[in-house]
């Protein structure tokens, strides 16, 4: 599904410079690493305040502390998303209230929003699913109407920029009250473990945030609020230093691969490719995720195995179905599009190496099985 070590290989000699330069420093937690990585990523994203922490969940869950959010204030996220989004709105004690997608984006729906809101409601949290940016324009008006704050989960869509109705452009991650990130390996600005960060252009918002990530402390040994321990490592930074300046780069590439599998499917009615609203940059492809109708999907997943290729199911249960998450709150008739998302989806072999045989291998063994 990845290639990081043709990725590895092709930057090999700045990251391991770098990351020697930490091992040699023993400035290994908090090191000026990961201070210049805060700057640099603050720079490329046009943000006032980027906060690194441990990983995306952690990213997410302070994201909601710093916000101050409480027991029993209401969390508006996706039903179609990684679990991340919806576990640390229920560790946190606050309640999540699932929402239906959209069938063409996987993205949150605008209209299920509007419905799940009560007097409760405190967020929203969109996710830029796949890399594609959620509806930020009808998200924000429904939060400035109703004084609810913008969560956006942008662990899949780093580098990715939407414009605004008017023509305003900005980066997935600047445009809520605060959003999270992950550095996971294999997302589109991946590290060598685990990481994350959190954003927000909100002096304020961003000095509380500052303590919650250690320990709730604002003066050395004094623990004003309930915080946590969640720390970017120096060895990490040095490597997301290096990989930050090739992340458009990156983007561009897998944009490029997205392009080449769209032609290869076009014209093949059983087969529907991610849907593009035209504006080349709001989509970094973090997967690229079919549609297939009229196929037996889950019997395509075996057959591309059997081929050698890999491909995911992401995801294959929605969340409001999930054991840790069911509640006798949902209704099954309001989850029509996940329901039917879960059968269809299926995400090809997605990174920066991919080259054009392989492309024409993956795609020709899909067309033939979804033909015959
Ligand atoms: C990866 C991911 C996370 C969690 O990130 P970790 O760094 O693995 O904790 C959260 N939300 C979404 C949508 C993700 O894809």
């Amino acid at each position: 599904m990845v290639d990081l070590k043709g990725q590895y290989e092709d930057i090999k000699a700045t990251v391991n410079s770098s990351v020697l330069e930490v091992l040699e420093s023993t400035a290994y937690i908090n090191g000026p690493k990961v201070h210049e990585f805060q700057k640099n990523l603050e720079d490329y994203l046009g943000v006032k305040h980027v906060i690194p922490c441990a990983n995306g969940t952690d990213a997410l869950q302070i994201a909601m502390m710093g916000l101050g959010l409480k027991p029993g204030d209401e969390v508006i996220t996706a039903d179609f998303t990684f679990a991340a989004t919806v576990e640390v709105i229920a560790l946190l004690g606050l309640t999540p209230v699932l929402v239906d997608v959209n069938p063409d984006t996987f993205n949150i729906d605008v209209d299920a929003i509007k419905k799940a809101i009560t007097p409760n409601t405190k967020a929203i949290v969109p996710v830029h699913l796949f890399g594609q940016c959620a509806p930020m324009d009808a998200i924000m008006e429904i939060a400035n109407a109703h004084n609810l704050y913008v969560i956006e989960d942008n662990a899949q869509a780093i580098g990715a920029t939407y414009t605004f109705k008017d023509g305003t452009k900005k980066k997935t991650g600047t445009i809520g009250h605060v959003a999270s990130t992950s550095f996971f390996p294999s997302k589109n600005l991946g590290c060598y473990g685990d990481g994350g960060a959190i954003f927000t252009n909100d002096d304020a918002l961003a000095l509380v945030i500052r303590g919650v990530v250690n320990h709730g402390m604002y003066r050395r040994y004094y623990h004003d609020v309930v915080g946590v321990n969640s720390r970017l490592d120096s060895i990490q930074a040095a490597v997301l230093n290096a990989k930050l300046p090739k992340l458009d780069d990156y983007n561009n590439r897998r944009k490029a691969a997205a392009n080449a599998y769209d032609k290869a499917f076009e014209g093949h009615n059983n087969i529907v490719t991610p849907f593009r609203d035209g504006v080349q940059d709001n989509h970094v492809f973090h997967q690229y995720t079919l549609k297939v109708k009229n196929t037996d999907r889950d019997a395509l997943v075996k057959h591309l195995n059997d081929k050698g290729i890999p491909c995911g199911v992401y995801y294959p249960v929605p969340l409001h179905s999930q054991t840790a998450y069911a509640d006798e709150r949902y209704n099954e008739a309001d989850f029509t599009v996940t329901n039917q998302l879960i059968q269809e989806v299926i995400s090809l072999p997605m990174h920066t190496e991919l080259d054009a045989d392989q492309i024409a291998y993956i795609s020709n063994t899909i067309i033939q099985f979804v033909n015959g």
